[in-house]
């Protein structure tokens, strides 16, 4: 079941999507499991209602390990919501931004950028670092960040799916509440929740299947939500239903569980950032060991674990590539279009056979041409 081949329709193949993105065998293999009937409800959790025990249960169990795994301070609330990342760009502006506060954006690519343009519909917002110039390959310093001390808060993006550069630390802000769109690293690596006024992402990168936004907000900042949103636009009413106030995706949270259960047996994000480590050294040493053949498109202080562009040296020889993979046993690799080229996206859940197996067809590509 997971040595691939991609020959056989039956085979799993090893899927380099920048998401929704390749899940856990194991995990999978459990949801089947209990697809027709979940234990003790006599039926699945595709067909039972939200508020029935056996869901209140799930979504306990759900947030409860995103607690833990994260170190999320009793001070904050974690809820499920609806309409991905994307809405979150929204979100954030209509409850946090007033008439007369400015917030401060640090764009780093295309979903920065667009959480930018969002804020801008609704009141005022700056850019307070871009690395626009020379395509997004790298990640502003500390130093160049020109931030505004009033700011109603600052927003990053942790990973930039896109153009394959990370953080590798939180960004200094002094009390100027942080939000983070991690929509792409989230559970990759420890991070300091107690650093952040908001956490957020969709979890179809690196936890679960399409459906849930998952929320980490400091509960002190609800106190800011003005009255008279609609409903499902407001933070406050959300995080006091506890993701109960409509019905949420319920497949989504009880696979997010099964998922956060899988890196807990993996010993949790200590152990999970080394396995990534050492899966993203694996592709990067076939880069930066091809004389020039690959290039990677980050710089190399800021490269992402998680989303790898690369090009070859012209776009015939990357079309070529991209011909071979498929039967080569790989999906996923063409790169997203504002940057071109390749792109192996290697979440928590991509197994390191895949980028042994890449790697070696780096390689033997290299040589043949
Ligand atoms: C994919 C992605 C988004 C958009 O997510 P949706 O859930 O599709 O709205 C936003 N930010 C980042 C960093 C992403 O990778």
């Amino acid at each position: 079941m997971t040595t691939m081949k991609g020959s056989d329709m039956n085979e799993r193949i090893f899927n380099f999507s920048a998401g929704p993105a390749t899940l856990p065998v194991s995990v999978i293999e459990k949801a089947q499991e209990d697809l027709l009937c979940f234990p003790g409800a006599g039926m699945s959790v595709l067909e039972m209602s939200h508020r029935s025990k056996e869901f209140e249960g799930i979504l306990a169990d759900a947030v409860s390990k995103v607690r833990s795994l994260l170190s999320v301070p009793e001070d904050y609330d974690v809820v499920f919501l609806q309409g991905g990342a994307s809405l979150q760009f929204s979100m954030i502006p209509m409850n946090f931004l007033a008439a007369g506060q400015s917030a401060d954006y640090i764009i780093t690519g295309a979903w920065s950028e667009k959480a930018l343009e969002e804020a801008q519909k609704v009141g005022t917002a700056r850019e307070a670092a871009s690395s626009a110039e020379g395509g997004h390959k790298r990640i502003p310093r500390q130093e160049e960040l020109d931030l505004d001390s009033s700011a109603a808060y600052i927003h990053y993006t942790s990973n930039n799916t896109i153009f394959g550069t990370q953080f590798s630390s939180v960004p200094a802000c002094g009390s100027v509440p942080l939000f983070c769109d991690f929509s792409s690293d989230m559970f990759s690596r420890p991070i300091d929740v107690s650093r952040h006024g908001m956490l957020y992402g969709g979890v179809q990168k690196n936890l679960a299947p399409a459906g849930a936004t998952l929320v980490i907000l400091r509960r002190d900042l609800l106190d800011r939500v003005p009255n008279g949103l609609g409903s499902m636009l407001d933070y406050k009413l959300m995080a006091s239903k506890g993701s109960l106030y409509n019905t949420p995706p319920v497949f989504s949270i009880y696979m997010t569980g099964l998922v956060l259960g899988w890196v807990q047996e993996q010993g949790g994000l200590e152990a999970i950032e080394k396995l990534n480590q050492a899966k993203a050294s694996t592709v990067y040493t076939a880069i930066d060991d091809s004389d020039g053949f690959y290039t990677g498109h980050a710089e190399k202080d800021s490269r992402s674990l998680m989303n790898i562009p690369f090009r070859l040296p012209t776009e015939t020889l990357e079309k070529e590539f991209l011909a071979q993979v498929g039967p080569a046993g790989f999906s996923g690799l063409k790169g997203h279009r504002s940057v071109g080229g390749l792109r192996a996206s290697i979440y928590n859940a991509f197994p390191t056979e895949g980028v042994d197996r890449l790697a070696e067809f780096m390689e033997t590509f290299r040589r043949a041409h």
